[in-house]
């Protein structure tokens, strides 16, 4: 599977955009996480990997921008533990394990969607990173955050 994210603008966060591109492509496509106002959204969508182009293709023609979202890394020599990003988590990816040491859960991480927990923590020790394989899958149609 490849995440996706999608921004949408003011006009076209009110049309059901991505229903529209499911049931045209014959496509499951799960939907991760949405951040949506009156002003525009963002959407972080999984994907199969060989309908990544296609979905690409799709969600342009309606207008939406598609970029890979950034996804986070830990640094162990900087991470103390503190627990600060395991509570703010708002998709419980990151854990505490038997030895106290934090566990990040790349599986659910939204990524640059959300860097709440880059943001948040005091040791910097979460940064965001340029991720995936989906970069060599669909580099031509895909654009990478900045
Ligand atoms: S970026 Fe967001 S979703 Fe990902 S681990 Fe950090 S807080 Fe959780
Ligand atoms: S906020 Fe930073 S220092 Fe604290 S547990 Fe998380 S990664 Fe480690």
């Amino acid at each position: 599977m490849v995440r996706i994210l999608l921004r949408l603008n003011e006009n076209l966060v009110s049309e059901p955009i991505v229903s529209e591109v499911i049931l045209e492509n014959k496509v499951l496509v799960a939907i991760l996480a949405a951040h949506i106002n009156s002003k525009g959204g963002e959407i972080v969508l999984e994907v199969p990997d060989e309908e990544v182009d296609k979905i690409v293709s799709a969600f342009r023609q309606k207008g939406a921008t598609v970029t890979v979202p950034k996804l986070i890394e830990v640094d162990s020599n900087r991470c103390f533990s503190c627990g600060s990003c395991v509570a703010l988590c708002p998709v419980e990816a990151i854990g505490v394990t038997e030895d106290l040491s934090i566990q990040f859960n790349k599986e659910k991480c939204v990524g640059s969607v959300c860097n709440i927990c880059v943001d948040a923590c005091p040791a910097r020790a979460i940064n965001s990173v340029k991720f995936s394989n989906a970069e060599n899958m669909c580099s031509s149609n895909v654009h990478r955050e900045k």
